[in-house]
């Protein structure tokens, strides 16, 4: 297969749009990660979708939409949390999963009887959704199991030949995945953390719980409420160990361990204390820097060659807990105590 490599532009959006349309695939830029889209009511499309990236076919789709009028179709009903919460970060981040209607194809919900929506903020993905006239369903647009794309490069990289088109908006705001709310239980449950943080969401909805999954490995024969959870993910080839410590004990440990092949995944304030090579991911009290840089960081560790990668452990307040849970995987829950 083709793939046309677009740019952000309305000629460029109008083609993507007719792509969508006919039931092709179209990675897009959004404030979060790419997302390879296609037509969510077209089961043949979404199909389309799992196969470009090996994805398996356990693991739903987050749905977007552009307008909140594209939301009471998809759903059974729209619980007050979630009409506040929409009202707070909506179009924005956040992810909400609602009882799915049956104008929800099963393919997009891996037979689940929930749906996960989301109406994203980015320009270019909601004038793609407006004329293709129909809710995308896309996660995000990289082979399975690796790291999430944030530039147009990353998707080039992953998906030349396996889907019909590439927009390029340029590097994502964000970079790390949606935050990601069930709201259809009898208690709020925060499945996966992102941009908008747990703090952010009690100050609208209350107390909320965190799935055990989001800062743990899964248990044995446990099935997650959030089945991505139990996927390797994030994952560079480089082996990544997370080491848990102050600067100077950080310091001092990648130090010892200098060898052809280690590098250091650093906050920019590590940097004059290393004498082995690294990769800077924002500074140490900017969770957000950390968010942008995480997944860049991870695919320069593979591309520079690198086989074991020592990443400094991030606060896990605010948006730090999302670049935790992002790291933890990419690292299989392999801490160090320093
Ligand atoms: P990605 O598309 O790569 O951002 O992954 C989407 C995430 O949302 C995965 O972790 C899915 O398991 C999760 N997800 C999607 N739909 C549902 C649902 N109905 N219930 C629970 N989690 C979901
Ligand atoms: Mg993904």
């Amino acid at each position: 297969m083709q793939t046309q490599i677009l740019k952000d532009n309305p000629s460029d959006i109008a083609a993507a749009a007719d792509i969508i349309k006919h039931g092709g695939l179209v990675a897009m830029p959004t404030e979060t990660v790419y997302g390879l889209a296609a037509d969510a009511l077209n089961a043949e499309a979404v199909r389309n979708i799992f196969i470009a990236k090996g994805r398996a076919q356990d693991n739903p789709l987050i749905v977007h939409i552009a307008e909140w009028a594209q939301l009471p179709p998809l759903v059974m009903d729209i619980p007050q949390q979630a009409q506040q919460l929409a009202k707070a970060f909506w179009p924005g981040p956040l992810t909400m999963i609602f009882r799915k209607s049956p104008a929800v194809p099963d393919v997009v919900t891996c037979g689940m009887n929930t749906v996960a929506i989301r109406m994203p903020s980015h320009p270019v993905a909601r004038a793609l959704i407006t004329q293709a006239g129909v809710p995308l369903a896309a996660p995000s647009a990289n082979l399975s199991g690796g790291v999430s794309p944030v530039t147009a490069q990353h998707c080039i990289d992953d998906l030349t030949g396996r889907v019909d088109a590439i927009i390029d908006g340029g590097p994502c705001r964000v970079g790390l995945e949606s935050t990601v709310i069930l709201l259809c239980g009898t208690q709020p449950v925060l499945l996966r953390p992102g941009f908008v943080t747990k703090e952010q969401i009690e100050a609208v909805i209350g107390s909320i719980q965190v799935d055990d999954a989001v800062l743990h490995p899964l248990r044995d024969g446990v099935r997650p409420a959030s089945p991505g959870m139990k996927y390797k993910h994030y994952a560079p080839k480089a082996k990544v160990v997370i080491l848990n410590g102050g600067a100077q004990a950080y310091a001092q440990y990648v130090n010892q361990h200098a060898e052809p092949g280690v590098m250091a995944l650093c906050f920019e304030e590590d940097l004059p204390n290393l004498q082995i090579p690294t990769l800077c991911y924002g500074r140490a009290s900017d969770a957000a820097s950390q968010a942008t840089l995480l997944f860049d960081m991870l695919r320069r560790a593979d591309e520079q060659g690198a086989t074991l990668v020592y990443a400094r452990m991030p606060d896990s307040h605010g948006v730090g807990l999302a670049v935790l849970n992002r790291l933890l995987r990419a690292a299989a829950f392999d801490v160090i105590q320093l």
